[in-house]
């Protein structure tokens, strides 16, 4: 960070600033130039708050030299994070890694028979949902601790990891023992206090961004959880929110894209939720592998037409079938 002094600037504002620094616990090194004097700050392992600095007398502006997240940046790694949860599944590979399952788990029969599916199709992990964030309180929303059982005893009998959103706090201890990744849903991105929970349990974390985050916002909340010595962050393009509404949100790929430039976490990308309904779902998909998503997550359901949430998005068995073909012949 270099603090730029206006050239009105006295000695004593100069020393004002050096020592407000040294307060913080960082070093100051005086630069003066020919105009103006700037003040360089060192050794700052955190992104510095700059409003106290600020408003010192004497002082113009502030350049952040540094990004205002930084673990999760490529400059503080610079090589990529794996996100390993079992010997066969690792984010951050060059093997995309495919994530399939309903939206929100709606019985033993169900979700048995969608998993086996997707499996047989190629599918690592499984998802579902068992506390689902519902627009309408007088929408389905899960069956809560009985949908994370089943989708446990299914995971363990096919062979397979699961993922499932937690929503409140409370849940800690089910998403502890059942699950073997945790999704913050894009709701609750910016749930701090649930991030920092959530990272404690040390489980690895799928992250959605929210729909209507910045890039900065998402990675700073990345931050959080790394910032709880909990690097095993999967990030996850979602969608965001634009003026078109022809489409449920739109699939970032410019962010997708610039997010492996800025941070060595892995990101997958969804193209359910981007999409809100199935058939463009398929071309979303390819398109985020093609734009170099470590993997996907994809609503699948055997019968969609009577989901009991998100079966408008939701790809039919045949139709995920036919997409994970595809997809084998992009990657090979
Ligand atoms: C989901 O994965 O079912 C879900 C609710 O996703 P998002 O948080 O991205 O809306
Ligand atoms: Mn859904």
């Amino acid at each position: 960070m270099l603090i730029v002094m206006k050239n009105s600037a006295t000695a004593a504002n100069i020393d004002a600033v050096v020592s407000a620094i040294q307060k913080k616990g960082f070093s100051a090194e005086k630069l003066p130039g020919k105009l103006r004097t700037a003040i360089g700050v060192m050794g700052n392992e955190k992104y510095v708050e700059q409003d106290q600095l600020l408003n010192l007398e004497g002082v113009k502006e502030i350049i952040h030299v540094t990004k205002p997240y930084k673990r999760v940046s490529r400059e503080y790694k610079a090589e990529n994070t794996l996100v390993k949860i079992n010997d066969d599944v690792i984010f951050g590979t060059d093997e995309p890694v495919i994530i399939a399952g309903p939206c929100a788990v709606e019985s033993q029969e169900q979700f048995t028979a969608i998993a086996e599916y997707v499996q047989k199709c190629g599918a690592k992990m499984l998802r579902g949902g068992a506390f689902k964030p519902r627009t309408s309180p007088y929408a389905f929303r899960g069956l809560k601790e009985e949908g994370l059982k089943i989708m446990s005893k299914v995971g363990k009998n096919l062979g397979m990891p699961i993922v499932s959103e937690i929503l409140s706090l409370e849940d800690l201890p089910l998403f502890e023992k059942y699950v073997d990744m945790i999704q913050i849903g894009a709701r609750n991105m910016q749930n701090f206090d649930l991030l920092e929970h959530v990272a404690d349990l040390k489980k690895p974390i799928l992250l959605k961004r929210g729909m209507s985050a910045t890039m900065e916002e998402y990675l700073l909340a990345a931050e959080y959880i790394l910032n709880r010595g909990n690097s095993k962050v999967v990030l996850c393009e979602r969608g965001i929110r634009t003026f078109e509404n022809s489409t449920r949100n739109i699939l970032d790929l410019n962010t997708l894209a610039l997010i492996q430039i800025e941070s060595h976490l892995p990101i997958i990308a969804d193209p359910s939720h981007a999409a809100g309904r199935f058939d463009v779902v398929p071309l979303l998909a390819k398109a985020g592998i093609a734009a170099g998503a470590n993997g996907l997550i994809i609503e699948v359901h055997n019968n969609p037409a009577e989901a009991l949430s998100d079966g408008k998005q939701s790809l039919t068995l045949k139709n995920f079938e036919k997409l994970m073909k595809e997809l084998n012949l992009i990657s090979s």
